[in-house]
């Protein structure tokens, strides 16, 4: 589908207030993934908007003090994975992806850029099925690597029939090149806090993610308020890349509706311990970088926005 076709076909709802846009999401899931979001409905992933942020008197620190007791617990995310190649286990089980085609609906809910998942995909890890939800997106990254970011990161939310919820972390770096899998969803960024966009397309995020898939876990907690703890973490140890100007478009819309940055700095571990997959290095794996999914030619992808 070429760009012009979809300015033809894609429709756009742009929601006046919040209110009306967590609505709107209410009715989306009541028809489409009605089971994920009625499961999701009582621990309230995604707290109102006004509640907190992620700077000033309701930044990070004083999330304790809003009354969400959990972002004081010893358990939290993010968390610096600071670990040698050599202490990766090789115990930890591949994690099997089971990613469907999805129809694109994104949101800006004033804290993220978020794209709903329909209900059918999932992460199968040692026999037990974790649904996807849906996914959104941090800059700069929560996680840090050897106690560096990235300019992006994304998180995959799962949950499972029992609740558990499963996250993974995807770290965006700049490459040289445009990624045209992330270009669906790109295209079509809502700028502005409660905007949701229904595009007429539908995509499917395992496109977005690195080819390798080998990663870092540990317990955590969603890293947003109210952070509740008992999260499984897998972060990938791959980054995927993009190119300068597709960053700067997020931080953009980040910048106009929300913050100048939406992640939380990394908490304590605390004695949890860090584990990863025991697959060959990939780090000082240069040049690797434009292999998945990424086009076009170096400097050619116009001005920045
Ligand atoms: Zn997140």
């Amino acid at each position: 589908m070429n760009s012009r076709m979809k300015e033809q076909v894609y429709y756009i709802h742009d929601t006046a207030s919040k209110k009306k846009g967590y609505k709107r999401k209410l009715l989306f899931c009541s028809s489409l993934v009605l089971a994920a979001c009625s499961i999701l409905a009582p621990i309230k992933l995604l707290a109102q908007s006004t509640e907190w942020s992620y700077d000033g008197r309701t930044g990070p620190d004083h999330w304790v003090d809003l009354g969400f007791e959990d972002c004081g617990g010893f358990n939290q995310s993010p968390v610096d994975i600071n670990i040698c190649e050599e202490e990766g286990s090789h115990e930890l089980p591949e994690i099997e992806f089971e990613y469907e085609h999805t129809p694109l609906l994104i949101l800006n809910n004033g804290h993220t850029i978020e794209v709903e998942y329909e209900e059918g995909s999932k992460i199968i890890i040692e026999e037990e099925e974790f649904e996807l939800l849906q996914f959104h997106f941090h800059g700069p990254s929560e996680h840090t690597l050897k106690g560096a970011n990235f300019p992006i990161e994304m998180h995959l939310v799962h949950r499972s029939e029992e609740g558990e919820l499963a996250v993974i972390g995807v770290f965006i770096k700049e490459g040289r090149r445009q990624n045209k899998n992330f270009k669906n969803v790109w295209d079509f960024l809502p700028p502005v806090a409660g905007q949701e966009r229904e595009v007429n397309m539908v995509i499917n995020v395992d496109e977005m993610l690195p080819e390798e898939r080998g990663y870092f876990a540990y317990k955590g907690s969603l890293t947003t308020p109210p952070c509740s703890e008992g999260v499984e973490w897998m972060v990938l140890k791959e980054p995927v890349s993009l190119s300068r100007s597709q960053i700067r478009k997020f931080q953009i819309a980040l910048r106009l509706s929300c913050c100048e940055q939406n992640n939380r700095p990394t908490q304590p571990l605390n004695g949890r311990e860090i584990e990863a997959t025991g697959e060959e290095g990939h780090e000082g794996n240069e040049g690797h970088e434009d292999t998945d999914g990424n086009e076009g030619e170096e400097g050619h992808e116009g001005t920045e926005e």
